[in-house]
């Protein structure tokens, strides 16, 4: 095909648009056959693994995708993210395990006939095409009809605001009007899943933010089930009905942005999603569940004092905290960690005796518009960042850098969380020093784009 830039062997999309309805393939069995599976599911995977000679690169996998979700996969780079979509697709096939597509087993279904089409990073746009043929040509494989191929690329053109582009060659085009492009045709078969691999992220970040947007728009539009794949934590937490974070080729929590952000799972999701500062904190007490003779039940709860805060004078912070989900395992003098995102935590006067609190001065601040967000060094040394609202009516509400401050937070906000090992290795330590933050983009209290 003379037609083609090389990149297309790899990035099928022209030749899958192709793909027929589900239900014109043979040998299919129907999702029915599945036990519980709910109408409203789309995508099914059951149990999916992957591996390359001895490798495995996904772990049993288990999701269930529903009809019109816009589902993100995220994670840091070679967590296997491009390799389930591959699978997903039908570029590769599965080592164990099933995906059933609108009640439809994939197994032995190759790419071009699965209802699927994939958005790649690198665009794969036809060179000697203008737009409008690159938009129509899946429907020129299928057979369309002229007229009604002309109609339909009109239409999506101006769904993607590029009519007015419809006679430009692709190397005329900026990159968001080339992904734009390669989004319109891969949809314009309305395929039953659209499956995009880190599509946006060879976009600046300001046409990237515009992008997110006209994404989601369009997608609502024309009420295709999305699987998008990211490494950019907030791309994910603005775009997504629901995240499934990734972490070696297995899911570490499958939830909604709110759920993923303030309810981590563990400490890997609650690090690589925004930014978080985490006090370790010693079990002093353990108070199960209880039922009383009514059976009215009352919530178990712990209390701990939080680490940090038995070195110093004055009040510590010892708090009764919600009993969390693992605390059938936690006994007294165990260890676990405090989780505060940075608007959560309070600053207070340092002799302010109304709140316990961790004292600690204060060495950067930065106005940000809507808040100001302040680093604070604690006595030991350990590095937290605060994000406080902005307060019009105050006009002194600012820090001087060394000024000395108590960081508190209010009772409930912090969410709890088992000390699973990571914390010693990777967390604490990065957190230990200023020029940790600086140097280490993983440490825990900045931003992450783990690429
Ligand atoms: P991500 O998209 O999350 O960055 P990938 O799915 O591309 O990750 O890769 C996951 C892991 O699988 C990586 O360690 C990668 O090296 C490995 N891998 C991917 N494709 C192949 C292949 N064809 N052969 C061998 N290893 C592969
Ligand atoms: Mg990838």
């Amino acid at each position: 095909m003379t037609d083609s830039p090389e990149n297309l062997q790899t990035a099928p999309a022209p030749t899958n648009v192709n793909a027929p309805t589900a239900s014109s393939t043979p040998s299919i069995s129907p999702i029915s056959n599945v036990d519980g599976v709910p109408d409203d599911v789309l995508l099914k995977l059951t149990g999916i693994k992957k591996s390359y000679d001895q490798t495995e690169v996904l772990a049993d996998i288990n999701l269930n995708i529903k009809h019109g979700e816009f589902l993100t996969l995220l994670g840091p780079s070679g967590c296997g993210k491009t390799t389930l979509l591959r699978l997903i697709a039908g570029f590769e096939q599965p080592t164990a395990g099933a995906i059933y597509l609108d009640g439809v087993q994939m197994a032995g279904l190759p790419a071009d006939k699965r209802p699927v089409n994939t958005v790649f990073q690198q665009y794969a746009l036809f060179p000697h095409m203008t737009v409008a043929q690159n938009v129509a040509y899946g429907l020129k494989l299928k057979k369309v009809p002229k007229d009604e191929i002309q109609t339909r690329v009109r239409d999506m053109l101006a769904m993607v605001q590029l009519e007015h582009l419809a006679n430009r060659k692709p190397q005329d085009l900026s990159g968001g009007q080339q992904q734009r492009v390669a989004i319109a045709r891969a949809v314009i078969n309305r395929p039953k899943l659209l499956l995009l691999d880190e599509p946006l992220s060879a976009l600046d970040y300001k046409l990237r933010l515009q992008m997110q947007s006209e994404l989601k728009r369009l997608q609502r539009e024309l009420g295709i089930t999305f699987v998008f794949v990211t490494h950019d934590q907030e791309e994910a937490l603005s775009m997504s009905d629901r995240i499934a974070v990734m972490k070696d080729g297995t899911f570490q929590q499958i939830g909604t942005p709110i759920e993923i952000y303030e309810t981590p799972a563990n400490l890997f999701t609650a690090r690589f999603i925004g930014e978080t500062n985490l006090f370790k904190a010693e079990v002093k007490g353990v108070y199960p569940d209880q039922t009383d003779r009514d059976g009215r039940l009352t919530n178990g709860r712990i209390e701990v004092e939080v680490c940090e805060a038995q070195a110093q004078e004055g009040p510590t912070t010892l708090r009764n905290l919600r009993c969390p989900d693992f605390a059938n395992g936690v006994k007294v003098g165990d260890i676990v960690n405090l989780l505060l995102r940075p608007e959560d935590l309070r600053i207070y006067e340092p002799d302010d005796n109304n709140h316990a609190g961790l004292l600690g001065r204060v060495i950067e601040s930065n106005y940000k518009g809507s808040t100001l967000d302040s680093i604070i060094e604690l006595h030991n040394g350990h590095i937290i960042k605060a994000s406080e609202f902005f307060d019009e009516d105050d006009p002194s509400f600012d820090y001087k850098l060394n000024e000395a401050v108590k960081v508190s937070w209010v009772d409930g906000w912090e969410w709890v969380l088992p000390n699973d090992g990571s914390i010693d290795s990777d967390v604490h330590d990065d957190v230990n020093t200023h020029d940790d933050i600086n140097s280490n983009p993983n440490s825990g209290t900045v931003q992450k784009d783990m690429s």
